[in-house]
């Protein structure tokens, strides 16, 4: 396209004046309304299934009958889940702080008596994993993800060979942000992979087993079962929440483990409370009910979050099919789109739709310290605006790339 069409097109979405935020993975109100009920419940009778009066201390590790309800969608046994507060991200947090501070099972000594800690971090990836290791020191070596997961031949090469690798972030399921799934093989090799740290641990990140946007919802392989088969119980962290299924600020989340990381867990957790909010766990319970209200209530959200992922994926083949200047995924589930511009590109474009009030995650969040080498990573949260907000937005995102491609000389 010739340069001054592509100006033209830009300097009219400036005109426009929007204020469009493209830029977190939040559920939108019309999602959040799904789960009105939820702050009703649980009503008068607060007597969990075992006799337990939910208002008063203790229940450290959950209500079990929570615990029963998410065993499956998490493939961790119930006996094996602790349910946590509102935030899985502050159970990854304090998993982390637990190993720092603390022996891990089958480890040698604390991790800040170690020499030196990195993690693996498959690229793309979840900006807020790799910032909360980079707060507390742990280094961060890049891997590249493939359309089965991680790229394992280079995982196992790493892991076997240095031990100061303690461990991998995994997003397993409709990853955060290429929608990645990985296959059977990928998980059986990092449950089973020789590493050199004896207490290397998985943390596998369950954040969308259950947010299919088909009716062919993917399911992956049983990383515990798998790893404890190999000779590696203790090795895999698997946490879950239901920020994306109830209330995103007022969810519960997951830790599961092997019995003995478990009971590793729970001996920091009884230091520093006397028990969990069980009045929201029971209330979570009365309004799923049990695994096919779970499956309900998603069908409900994906009703609602498929049009936008749909209107992405047309828009933007629309407007830069065939034209060489981007290529982006299209989910099966969870809540974002890697959409991938020209190498040298992605920091300018987002740059120019930031100045047309179209605010994206800053280019290079997809990566450790932020950076990007390629230059080209953008992710899409199409899950919060309204769908003709959206629209707008990802029209002018394009506008935005063939702006910067005809500077470039692309396309
Ligand atoms: N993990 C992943 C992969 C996520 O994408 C998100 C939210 N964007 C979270 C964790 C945050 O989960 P929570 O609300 O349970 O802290």
């Amino acid at each position: 396209m010739e340069i001054e069409r592509a100006r033209r097109e830009y300097e009219e979405l400036r005109g426009r004046n929007l204020k469009l935020d493209l830029t977190r993975g939040k559920p939108s109100s019309a999602q959040l309304d799904l789960s009105a009920e939820l702050l009703r419940l649980p009503g008068d009778d607060y007597t969990a299934a075992d006799g337990t009066d939910t208002r008063n201390y203790g229940g450290l590790q959950g209500l079990p009958e929570l615990r029963s309800l998410f065993s499956e969608a998490l493939q961790v046994p119930p006996g094996q889940l602790i349910v946590g507060g509102n935030s899985s991200l502050a159970v990854m947090h304090d998993s982390i702080v637990y190993c720092l501070l603390g022996v891990p099972v089958g480890g040698e000594r604390r991790w800040t008596d170690e020499e030196r800690v990195a993690f693996l971090c498959p690229v793309p990836g979840y900006d807020r994993h790799f910032a909360l290791c980079e707060r507390f020191g742990i280094e961060l070596i890049p891997v590249p993800m493939t359309p089965a997961g991680p790229d394992m031949d280079e995982v196992e090469r790493l892991a076997a060979a240095d031990p100061g690798i303690k461990g991998i972030w995994c997003v397993p399921k409709y990853s955060n942000p290429d929608g990645v799934s990985y296959s059977a093989e990928t998980v059986a090799r990092l449950a089973s992979m020789p590493t050199a740290a004896p207490d290397f641990r998985i943390f596998w990140d369950n954040a969308y087993a259950v947010h299919h946007l088909t009716d062919e919802p993917v399911e992956i392989a049983d990383v515990l079962a798998l790893a404890a088969e190999a000779g590696n119980p203790d090795r895999v962290f698997v946490f879950g929440s239901t920020s994306k299924v109830t209330l995103a600020g007022s969810g519960v989340s997951f830790f599961g483990s092997s019995p003995a990381n478990v009971a590793w867990f729970l001996g920091f957790l009884s230091k520093g409370t006397i028990g969990a909010d069980k009045v929201n766990q029971l209330r979570h319970v009365r309004f799923l009910r049990d695994e096919r209200g779970l499956r309900e209530h998603m069908r409900k959200h994906a009703e609602l979050i498929r049009p936008k992922f749909e209107a992405v994926d047309r828009i933007l083949g629309k407007e830069l099919g065939g034209t060489g200047l981007a290529s982006w995924s299209s989910p099966a589930g969870g809540y974002f789109i890697t959409f991938e511009v020209p190498a040298g590109c992605a920091k300018e474009v987002v740059r120019k739709a930031a100045e047309a009030g179209i605010a994206l995650t800053p280019a290079g969040a997809t990566h450790p310290y932020g950076d990007d080498p390629a230059d080209r990573t953008i992710r899409i949260a199409p899950t919060f605006p309204e769908l003709d907000e959206l629209e707008v937005a990802i029209s002018g995102l394009a506008t935005c790339v063939r702006l910067v491609g005809a500077e470039r000389g692309l396309g």
